[in-house]
């Protein structure tokens, strides 16, 4: 059993977020801490602790959550003028959270990486 994390407790609702799409399997949120205009989080439901842990089972998740990444760009009408999704993966990347998360980000101009 994976230890609980603070983004399984938003998909639990045991801590407030702002939640802007959830469904049996993903969940869309505001970053607490916005690095852009726009910057949301789409997350497993499921505890994955990083992309290193992504199995051939998780295919169709890993498929639907850069799908509902696309669709949230449409409805925050940054999917013409660009985004950048980003994905941490352990401690030299910055991944503070032990659980998989896409970063959605864009409204501005991005520095180059
Ligand atoms: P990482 O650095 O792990 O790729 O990104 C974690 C992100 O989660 C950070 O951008 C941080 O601001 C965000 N975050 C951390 N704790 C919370 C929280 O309790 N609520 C929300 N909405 N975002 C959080």
């Amino acid at each position: 059993m994976k230890k609980n994390n603070v983004f399984k407790d938003i998909v639990e609702k045991k801590i407030p977020s702002e939640i802007l799409y959830q469904d049996k399997k993903i969940t869309v949120f505001s970053d607490i801490s916005p690095k852009a205009p726009v910057h949301f989080l789409v997350i497993p439901n499921k505890i994955i602790p990083s992309l290193n842990y992504i199995k051939k089972r998780d295919k169709n998740l890993i498929f639907h959550m850069l799908r509902t990444a696309i669709a949230i760009a449409k409805k925050k009408k940054i999917y013409r003028t660009g985004y950048r999704l980003i994905i941490n993966c352990n401690k030299n990347s910055g991944q503070e959270v032990p659980h998989l998360h896409i970063h959605i980000l864009g409204g501005k101009k991005l520095p180059s990486i």
